[in-house]
């Protein structure tokens, strides 16, 4: 099957947004084993969709579009692609009443535009949106070809992919699919590298997703029946936990929040968190965890010396000679918050977020991290690098949060974190950790 990705949006065009959801797709249809002939970019112009649209459908078993479901007069792709099919629009009253009741529940009434997102095919079929107000649709012509349109805010397009498009493509390319996502800490390219061949494999297929400090690895298997299907997937996934060891941290969660919550739980751990430059970030994805209330009773955020000093019990003389941002100072803030809190773990950040503030000792993306047992501290220094403020803070948190992992899961320390003992921690108090 060969397919081609058009994603609608002059905002494209002009540069506003980038193209994400061309990725996504591109990466999709490669995993479901249809072969991408051409990505296209074009405006809201129905004469120019319609003028492509006739061109690629010649050509492509699939076309799959992006964007331009909107309730605007801009939006006007799925009028002009059902035209190209042969196919036409019809009111469904399902999806006038739940759009209608969308605006109920925001306190509103359903602006009159909208019941244009209510358009659905006579001929073909809708996709459910179960995350937004516009349903996707799918057109087919007399001679099979097929046309696919999903709305473009990337969490509504990759859900309806997930639960209703791919399930589709899938039946059509032949016997059933299955994924399973790997969640790896590390670098895209370092561990693409490493992984090498696995990555070209046809069937299994393993595809590399970067997201901010972690890879995604989606593996998809075919097979006859689901059971077959699975059993080849998770067969393929142990070369993944063979090469990378224990930086895979879980398969298929959320986040690694999810699975440090998960661990705390299992060995029945409260922790802690004492925070200066990620300002709660941590704490604030721990709670993100349902039932995360077991596991996590507060946390500190001592942004100023004082603060560290005051909560923390953070000596005054590594403050005034290490500075903040130092393995002492990260070292005793996460020993402090540990006692403060009655807490099994706890884990502390002190660094650099930037822009301003860096020097060329603790240049901007330098942060110390320490996590905290009855034993003793562990301690990470991250060099984050000169990006934005965001990303420095994301990866400090998950870098943080990798650190409670390992212990809650007892692995040993890893190769770029130093283990003290509490009496060595005590110690630099009056005297830094000998380098
Ligand atoms: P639309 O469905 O065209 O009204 O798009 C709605 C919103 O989805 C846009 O304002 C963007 O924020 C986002 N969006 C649209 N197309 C894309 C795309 N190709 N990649 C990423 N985001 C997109
Ligand atoms: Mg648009």
């Amino acid at each position: 099957m060969t397919a081609e990705i058009i994603a609608v949006g002059t905002e494209l065009l002009l540069g506003d947004i980038l193209n994400t959801n061309a990725q996504f797709l591109s990466q999709e249809l490669a995993a479901l084993g249809i072969d991408v002939l051409h990505q296209h970019v074009i405006g809201d112009n129905a004469a120019r969709v319609a003028e492509l649209v006739n061109t690629a459908k010649q050509r492509s078993d699939l076309l799959v579009f992006s964007g331009g479901l909107g309730p605007t007069a801009d939006d006007l792709t799925k009028e002009t692609v059902a035209a190209c099919y042969g196919d036409s629009l019809t009111l469904d009253e399902e999806e006038l009443a739940k759009i209608e009741a969308f605006y109920l529940r925001t306190g509103r009434t359903m602006p009159d535009n909208n019941r244009k997102q209510a358009m659905v095919p006579v001929k073909g079929r809708k996709i459910v949106n179960d995350h937004g107000t516009a349903p996707g649709v799918w057109f087919e012509d007399e001679q099979g070809r097929c046309a696919v349109l999903l709305p473009g805010p990337p969490h509504e397009l990759t859900a309806m992919w997930n639960e209703g498009v791919r399930p589709l493509l899938a039946a059509r390319t032949g016997g059933t699919l299955h994924s399973l996502t790997l969640h790896v800490l590390g670098g895209e390219s370092d561990l693409e590298t490493r992984g090498g061949a696995l990555f070209q494999h046809e069937d299994p297929t393993a595809a590399i997703y970067a997201k901010v400090g972690e890879c995604h690895i989606r593996i998809t298997a075919r097979g006859e029946n689901d059971e077959d299907a699975k059993a080849r997937c998770e067969a393929f996934a142990q070369n993944f936990y063979d090469l990378y060891g224990d930086a895979v941290y879980d398969a298929d969660v959320p986040a690694l929040e999810y699975t440090v919550v998960r661990l705390l739980n299992e060995r029945g751990w409260v922790m802690t968190t004492a925070e200066s430059c990620t300002g709660g970030l941590v704490a604030e994805r721990v709670t993100n965890v349902a039932g995360s209330s077991e596991v996590f009773r507060f946390g500190f955020v001592t942004y100023a010396n004082e603060a560290k000093e005051k909560l923390l019990g953070v000596s005054a003389h590594t403050l005034a000679t290490e500075g903040a941002v130092s393995p002492e100072t990260a070292a005793q803030m996460a020993l402090g918050a540990l006692r403060a809190a009655d807490a099994d773990v706890a884990v502390a950040l002190t660094g650099i977020a930037g822009p301003g503030g860096g020097t060329p000792e603790k240049p901007v993306g330098l942060v110390w991290g320490a996590a905290a047992t009855r034993d003793g501290v562990w301690v990470r220094k991250m060099t984050l690098g000169r990006r934005d403020r965001d990303n420095i803070r994301r990866r400090a948190s998950q870098h943080a949060l990798d650190l409670v992992r390992r212990l809650a899961a007892g692995l040993p320390a890893p190769e770029d974190t130093t283990a003290y003992t509490i009496p060595q921690v005590e110690a630099s108090r009056t005297a830094p950790f000998a380098r």
